[in-house]
């Protein structure tokens, strides 16, 4: 069946290019019912951390990236982190010398510089020279049984030509003598390079597709030789290009949030992160841009996939979400900006029945107004934070609205002080404050625009906004904030 990796570097947090290498793999998994690895390739000992690792791998579970095997959940190949792998690429590097593939090479690191210095002055490929590739086997010996460093290279077989068909760039193909020398395999600190161990670990994996960043084109060349000459298969390659910044320049932190927890921390979706960065370089053949998950698992497929880099376009990242956001059943919406109300200190919530009422009504009214979570916060304080009693002492709210305004705001006063202005507890509010209006309207002789912009001013304070009865309902609702209303009485 198929098997595909998302291998990432402990060295920082989950960005969008990174997230969405992993979403490409696990909808192949998904969609072939195969299955989806993660492998930590944490071998840089010196910048990677187990903090790092963590986060990464917190955001990937909050995007829904579930690993079918990796550090956390173990799985038939482990173990899943590279730093624990050391005796796997050990014993291959010996059985390559054993073979003849590979070989020590005793050149101490001032030599080989010392070799480069040389080859620059000259106009010479700096390449390793491959001093140590046929060197007299006695004298091997000798040198490691004095306990001699050494370092362990791989042999580039001569007039070698390694070809992909890769599945995004088509047919790869390198003279692999005239591109690399023999490369290091085992440092003389024992510690492996990093194409060995993608190498290995691909192959040890089972790893049927790699599908991976643009940026590793070059080191499959060298993969590729470790893999042939282990006799292990070679895995199917998909090199996605990159993903850029509004100014067409590689993303980066310059262009704002670009870690999945900052996206996470700005109330966005899951699901719609999912979505935007699927079609950051593929789409279905049709105009379509809003997805379910189950969706692309069914659509995706990497044939489909752009050659050309991706715009990442943060306005369409929001418009994503806010279609996401519709599309929630209600009460999870309701539930989701209520969680982020009383985290942010604006709403108390004692989980009664008018407390339900009132986050519901948030609701309500933010569905059509917010793209992300967050957007509700300043949304409330607009509708909580008016007082009423300012607008009406508001010298030009006449000069805005018309004549009578003085009028209008009399009668609401004396409505309310009957106790006729709706509460938001009724059962059928809308009809309610529909009734009201219109009583209103009577009462001064206003209807249509003459009688709601006015009122809306009145009552919100603000010529624009959310729906008016709405905004009145969840005043009222709001437990502690309804008094606002009572000075007027
Ligand atoms: N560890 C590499 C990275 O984080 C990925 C290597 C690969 O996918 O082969 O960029």
């Amino acid at each position: 069946g198929t098997r595909v990796r998302f291998a990432p570097s402990p060295t920082g947090s989950l960005h969008v290019g990174g997230a969405r290498t992993a979403l490409f793999n696990w909808l192949i998994a998904r969609q072939q019912a195969g299955t989806f690895i993660i492998r930590v390739e944490d071998t840089d000992t010196a910048r990677s951390t187990r903090a790092s690792e963590e986060s990464m791998l917190r955001d990937l579970e909050w995007l829904g990236l579930k690993a079918d095997e990796g550090p956390h959940v173990g799985g038939g190949c482990g173990p899943y982190r590279q730093s624990e792998r050391g005796e796997i690429y050990r014993q291959l590097a010996d059985k390559l010398v054993a073979q003849g593939a590979a070989y020590p090479c005793f050149c101490s690191e001032a030599e080989l510089e010392a070799k480069r210095q040389a080859a620059d002055a000259n106009g010479d490929d700096p390449k390793y020279d491959g001093t140590w590739r046929d060197a007299d086997p006695e004298l091997v010996r000798e040198k490691l049984a004095a306990g001699e460093p050494y370092t362990v290279r791989f042999k580039v077989p001569a007039g070698k030509r390694f070809e992909i068909d890769d599945i995004v760039r088509g047919n790869v193909g390198w003279d692999a003598d005239s591109t690399v020398g023999d490369f290091i395999l085992l440092r003389s600190s024992g510690v492996p390079v990093y194409n060995f161990c993608v190498a290995v670990d691909d192959a040890l994996m089972g790893v049927t597709t790699v599908v991976r960043a643009e940026e590793h084109l070059t080191n499959t060349l060298r993969q590729g030789l470790i893999l042939e000459a282990l006799e292990y298969a070679i895995p199917r390659y998909a090199h996605l290009s990159l993903v850029l910044g509004e100014d067409r320049a590689k993303l980066s932190k310059r262009h704002g949030a670009t870690s999945v927890d900052q996206f996470r921390r700005a109330g966005f979706l899951p699901d719609a992160m999912i979505n935007y960065l699927t079609t950051l370089g593929w789409n279905d053949g049709s105009d379509k841009e809003i997805f379910s998950v189950d969706e692309l698992v069914r659509l995706f497929s990497l044939e489909r996939i752009t050659k050309s880099p991706a715009v990442f376009d943060m306005a369409k990242l929001r418009w994503v979400n806010a279609q996401h956001l519709r599309l929630l059943p209600r009460p999870e919406l309701s539930a989701l900006l209520r969680e982020h109300l009383v985290q942010e200190g604006l709403c108390s919530d004692d989980g009664s029945a008018r407390a339900n009422a009132f986050f519901d009504g948030v609701a309500e009214l933010a569905v059509e107004r917010i793209e992300v979570i967050n957007d509700v916060a300043p949304l409330v304080e607009q509708v909580l934070g008016y007082d009423l009693q300012t607008a009406f002492g508001s010298a030009d709210a006449g000069s805005i609205v018309g004549d009578g305004f003085e009028e209008l705001c009399a009668a609401i006063v004396a409505s309310h002080a009957r106790g006729e202005m709706p509460t938001g507890g009724e059962a059928d509010f809308a009809g309610a404050w529909k009734a009201w209006t219109k009583a209103i309207g009577d009462a001064t002789g206003r209807k249509g625009k003459k009688l709601f912009m006015p009122l809306r001013l009145a009552l919100t304070g603000a010529l624009a906004g959310p729906d008016v009865g709405a905004s009145v309902q969840l005043l009222a609702l709001a437990d502690g904030r309804s008094a606002k209303l009572m000075p007027m009485a």
